[in-house]
């Protein structure tokens, strides 16, 4: 079994030479000169962060200093997008329009340079190492159309590393998807749990090795009815448009998910008080952009209610674990 994954690709990413071993120092020192240069860049760049950050002039010593920032909510993001910006127009690749289910009709929308998608691409790359090889045919049960939509990202991520991707989208006809998947000899794919559910229900598939459930909660029974039904490994990733799709993905351990901690600095805070709590606690996902140039985010409330795992992972990494977001509290769509 492949070990420790995403510690090599951690250690590549801050410019240590490959045979280092990563360790928590290594991540909060990198962690903590991400930040000071994020903050930085979006007080200096953003109309928005310049006027929020404007009486907390942080010299930030130690991570926990960023306790001391305000947050930024969803209502901030409809309210006052384009005043988050750090980039020009002209550096924008790609929008992303979110729903208008919010407190206000003003639609939530997250802007990304060229550079910020890559990064996507990047974690995808190394984040999908943890469960498929260079041998699979990996089936994409999700929008992948437009150039920068979360399929497409995963696609380009995955065949970095020599897979096969076969796009599909959202399944519209099922019968159509399990053809499909026999014909391209897929071993692997990803989905939306309740879709990928169904297809199991109504289909025995073999030979899919893996599945990977994403976009929303995945409840207990959907991964026993796809497990009993394919006899595949179950994976989750965790991720919001505004973490840039890719968020927290599950090593071969299955225990919770290992965040994405080189270009995400997360948090977990109580939703009443905003107080930072301990690991082990369950409170809501706060995370910062540790390398987004368009539209940083610093310390943004994503609603969800998770808990950082304290016991080390089996996998080995030293990398962080979110607890299934969605057991405790609040179910909500991720995406
Ligand atoms: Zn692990």
């Amino acid at each position: 079994m492949i070990k420790r994954i995403l510690d090599p690709w951690f250690i590549k990413k801050i410019g240590l030479n490959e045979d280092v071993l990563l360790t928590r120092e290594l991540i909060e020192e990198y962690q903590l000169k991400k930040l000071r240069e994020t903050l930085l860049w979006a007080k200096k760049n953003s109309k928005f962060y310049k006027e929020r950050l404007k009486d907390s002039n942080i010299e930030l010593l130690e991570l926990k200093d960023m306790q001391k920032l305000p947050f930024v909510t969803s209502d901030n993001l409809r309210e006052e997008g384009t005043n988050m910006l750090c980039v020009k127009q002209n550096d924008i690749s790609r929008i992303v329009t979110l729903d208008t289910s919010g407190t206000t009709d003003k639609p939530k929308r997250v802007y990304y340079t060229e550079e910020d998608q890559e990064l996507t691409v990047d974690f995808f790359n190394h984040g999908m190492r943890t469960m498929i090889d260079e041998n699979d045919v990996f089936l994409i049960l999700l929008p992948h159309e437009r150039p920068g939509s979360v399929g497409d990202l995963l696609s380009r991520g995955i065949e970095k590393f020599g897979a096969r991707t076969v796009r599909y989208g959202l399944i519209k006809d099922f019968k159509e998807v399990a053809d499909l998947a026999l014909k391209e000899d897929v071993t692997a794919m990803v989905g939306a749990p309740s879709q990928i559910e169904k297809l199991a229900q109504n289909y025995k598939l073999t030979g899919i090795n893996t599945v990977l459930l994403s976009v929303e909660y995945v409840s207990k029974k959907t991964r026993e009815t796809i497990k009993n039904s394919w006899d595949s490994n179950i994976y989750e990733h965790y991720g919001m448009t505004e973490m840039g799709l890719g968020g927290a993905v599950s090593c071969w351990a299955l225990e919770g998910y290992h965040v994405r901690e080189c270009d995400l600095f997360f948090e977990i805070i109580n939703p009443e008080t905003g107080e930072v709590l301990p690991d082990g606690e369950y409170g809501e996902v706060v995370f910062t952009t540790l390398t987004r140039k368009a539209m940083p985010f610093i310390r943004y409330r994503t609603g969800d209610i998770s808990c950082f795992i304290k016991e080390p992972c089996k996998c080995g990494s030293v990398i962080k674990r979110l607890a299934r977001v969605g057991d405790r509290g609040m179910e909500k769509g991720i995406f």
